[in-house]
């Protein structure tokens, strides 16, 4: 084949591929990254095809290859097509969330002589200068030159030699230049018996002894760190040993893995309940089942601590065991160590833990590894779906129904379950969706038999079976009545009470940080607002100062109200930061930990809060929805939800929903042990179904209503949705572009006899303004909404998101 289809990293490129011709003695392969000429540059691009006739009369040839290597698979090069085709997303956007990290930054580009006569006289100072420097080096570095005369100047000195034939550029990767971390480890240097030896004739040097005997015992070499931390001893102990040629210390080249903890003890496979086992059955047959044309996909819904998790541990064995490999997504890395750990003790050596906070180095070789073959299963946040596992038999969704798993705030905007599923037909694997709470599309699907349903119903805890907790609703309007004025009912603080006294812990729940939502003037109801973004000012308590939960601005708080002056300026709400306040007023001998994005960002890590709360340096957890993910400690006996209410009157359709899922997966943290759990829920909005059915953890109860709602009011599932928002910095010229994109829309609709398409706006977004520039809204309602915007031609400006989340 003499011809490529390139998918070029280019924005002018969008969704189409482009075709170049591959010259004499080249060889291309599909999915291999390569240098191309477009416009006067020199661009990546990706082999997407291979074929015998260009789609266009006159092409150029592929200039060189960049890696030896197809970086992406056959299946890899199908999905970034859909991802494009479905979300609507240029065609590189796609390919790149396959490639290796830092791939696009990874490239260099270098200037060499072409061995053309010249005349000095003819060319400038800098034209010399770098003549001269492509001489004595042989080749020199774009970006080297870029130092040496600025960007915007190399670059045009350059263009001036390669259009006069005197250098040409050349590219290249750059290579790893982070090399492997390098740890110091304690070895001993002679046999156990000599160590023995040695020790006896110690005499009263117990710290030395100690030292040896703890060597002998772990048989390997121990990292000094650890060494240290265990014995509590000296630099200078270990000094004498190593004089006394006893040990030595050696520097060892680690991989690191932040998320795996060192000597995470190995775990065994459990003995399954029968509903495991019915559920395990499944999908074991699933993955023997040959060569499937459709995807098999299963949605695994268990309460929480219904032992999905080994479910998933064993179908993943399964897997390996028929020499595949898996992929496991959670939400969020930070907030689940305790899920990750116990896929690392299952599969010891055998996970990779992909996360940001490797450098970028670190996650070069990570990917490498992964491609290579090295690992059992990836596990990560969801652009872990794109890691080359090769041999993909299994992919895991856990907490299927979260949101973090929709890309939201650059292209392309895919939903990772979607895209999973997609893979999942692509490769012949099989794909879990786990959920407490499916989302409602979800279980909507899995009651069309479009995916199977699994169902694991009730709690299994390691000594038998423990009940759900019991859940009480209190209806805050009652409390104000009976004259209580605080922020904790009366049943809520006798609660506290006990838990403090039998020496239990306690989670506090709200879903808002900070202190007051909002400042008003009670004179005449002026509410402070960020002046960039329209959003009302948060009270932060501990620094005493606004803040805009949108762009972060930070604004003192004024003593009489800016409109008219008076001084009635009143405090309206309730956050993380002041119920902390009230709940160390009303509990004063409790020993308090926050955990909100306040906190984590400021000097506390995630891992450190856990661990605080874990080992019982707190009696009473106060936090956002961080404390309703991936908490699993058997001493939380009691929950609080201090207001339900906060995220149901948001102009979204899914705001029930929400509501319903975080306030299940907050309870779910209480009862984990043997005390069986309490949780209470304070609300305005007793009778509100979503806060009813989370009571009674009853997810049939909560589906049935919302589904109700769905079709009645022509909600996805029944319908399909796509937002195109533009943005602004002109309020009307950012309206006047919604209308003219209305018109289109509704043009085309027309013209092409579509029923069953409306539109809703243009409105202004949910957050109008947002950093200065403003931002209008259209919704389309239909169905088939990527092939009917495909024929429209989409500005500069405009975002497109096709089944969004959160309006
Ligand atoms: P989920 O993932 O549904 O929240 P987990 O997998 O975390 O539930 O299980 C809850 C607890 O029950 C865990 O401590 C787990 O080790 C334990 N567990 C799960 N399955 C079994 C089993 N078959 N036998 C004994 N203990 C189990
Ligand atoms: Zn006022
Ligand atoms: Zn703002």
């Amino acid at each position: 084949m003499s011809y490529a289809e390139v998918s070029v990293n280019s924005p002018i490129a969008q969704r189409r591929t482009f075709s170049y011709s591959i010259p004499q003695g080249l060889d291309v392969k599909a999915g291999q990254a390569v240098w191309v000429p477009f416009g006067d540059k020199t661009l990546q691009g990706i082999v997407l095809e291979l074929t015998d006739y260009a789609a266009v009369e006159e092409t150029r040839d592929i200039i060189g290859t960049i890696d030896p290597l197809p970086l992406l698979s056959p299946a890899h090069i199908l999905l970034a097509r859909w991802i494009s085709n479905y979300y609507l997303s240029p065609l590189f956007d796609a390919v790149a969330l396959m490639l290796p990290p830092g791939f696009e930054r990874r490239t260099l580009t270098y200037i060499s002589l072409t061995g053309r006569g010249y005349d000095p006289a003819t060319l400038t100072q800098q034209q010399r200068y770098v003549l001269q420097l492509a001489d004595q080096q042989d080749s020199v570095s774009l970006r080297q030159l870029e130092k040496a005369l600025g960007k915007k100047n190399a670059q045009t000195v350059v263009s001036q030699l390669v259009g006069r034939g005197l250098v040409a550029r050349s590219h290249s990767l750059e290579r790893d230049r982070i090399g492997p971390k390098q740890v110091p480890y304690l070895r001993l240097t002679v046999t156990p018996d000599e160590a023995r030896q040695a020790r006896l004739s110690m005499g009263r040097a117990t710290k030395q002894a100690a030292l040896l005997e703890f060597l002998v015992e772990r048989q390997v070499p121990v990292p000094l760190s650890e060494v240290r931390q265990q014995l509590n001893i000296s630099r200078a102990v270990i000094n004498i040993l190593q004089k006394k040629g006893l040990v030595i210390i050696e520097q060892v080249e680690v991989r690191r893995h932040p998320f795996i903890p060192q000597g995470t003890a190995p775990s065994h496979t459990l003995h399954l309940t029968p509903a495991q086992e019915t559920a395990f059955r499944a999908i074991r047959s699933s993955l023997t089942a040959p060569n499937r044309t459709y995807p098999e996909v299963f949605l695994l819904h268990g309460v929480t601590g219904s032992g999905k998790t080994e479910v998933y541990l064993q179908a993943l064995a399964e897997t390996v065991r028929r020499g595949k490999r898996g992929i496991v997504l959670v939400p969020e890395i930070a907030l689940t160590p305790q899920t990750i750990e116990r896929f690392a003790a299952r599969f010891p050596n055998r996970v990779a833990v992909l996360h940001s906070r490797l450098s970028p180095g670190e996650q070069y070789d990570e990917w490498q590894a992964i491609r290579n073959g090295q690992f059992d299963v990836v596990i990560g946040p969801r652009s872990a779906l794109f890691a080359p596992q090769p041999d993909l038999g299994l992919i895991v969704i856990d907490e299927e129904h979260e949101w973090t798993y929709k890309q939201q705030e650059q292209s392309p905007r895919y939903h990772v379950r979607d895209t999973a599923i997609k893979l999942a037909e692509l490769t012949g694997a099989t794909a879990v969706l786990g959920s407490a709470t499916p989302d409602v599309e979800t279980f909507h699907r899995a009651q069309q038999d479009d995916y199977v349903l699994l169902r694991l119903p009730e709690r299994v805890t390691p000594d038998g079976s423990a009940s759900l907790p019991r859940v009480e609703i209190i209806d805050l309007r009652e409390e104000l009545k009976a004259g209580n004025r605080s922020i904790f009912s009366v049943a809520l603080s006798e609660a506290i009470e006990r838990v403090l006294a039998n020496g239990e812990q306690a989670i506090l729940f709200l879903n808002r940080r900070g202190g007051a939502t909002s400042i008003q003037c009670r004179n005449c109801g002026f509410v402070l607002a960020c002046q960039r973004c329209e959003t009302p000012l948060s009270y932060h308590l501990t620094e005493d100062i606004l803040v805009c939960h949108q762009c972060n601005r930070r604004a003192q708080v004024p003593r009489t109200c800016p409109r008219c002056t008076s001084r009635r300026i009143k405090f309206l709400g309730l956050g993380t930061q002041r119920l902390e306040r009230e709940a160390s007023l009303a509990f004063p001998d409790a020993r308090l930990l926050r955990w909100d994005s306040d906190v984590t960002r400021r000097k506390q890590s995630h891992q450190e809060i856990l661990d605080r709360f874990r080992n019982h340096e707190a009696d009473i957890l106060i936090g956002t929805q961080m404390v309703a993910k991936g908490l699993d400690l058997p001493s939380i006996t009691l929950v609080g939800v201090v207001n339900a209410d906060t995220g149901l009157n948001l102009p979204d359709f899914r705001a029930g929903e929400r509501t319903f899922q975080l306030l299940c997966q907050v309870a779910g943290r209480a009862g984990r042990g043997t005390v069986p759990g309490q949780v209470i829920i304070q609300t305005y909005a007793p009778e509100h179904y979503a806060v009813q059915a989370a009571a009674g953890h009853d997810y049939d109860l909560f589906y049935e209503t919302e589904i109700a709602y769905r079709r009645q009011l022509r909600n996805p599932p029944f319908t399909q949705l796509a937002g195109l928002t533009y943005i602004h910095t002109n309020d009307a010229a950012c309206w006047r572009e919604a209308k003219h994109m209305e018109r289109r829309i509704l043009e085309e609709r027309d013209a092409r006899g579509i029923a069953g398409l409306s539109l809703i706006g243009p409105a202004p977004a949910f957050i109008h303004r947002l950093r200065g520039r403003f931002r209008w809204q259209i919704i389309l309602r239909g169905s088939e909404l990527s092939d009917f915007l495909a024929q429209i031609p989409i500005p500069q400006g405009w975002t497109v998101d096709v089944d969004p989340v959160g309006l």
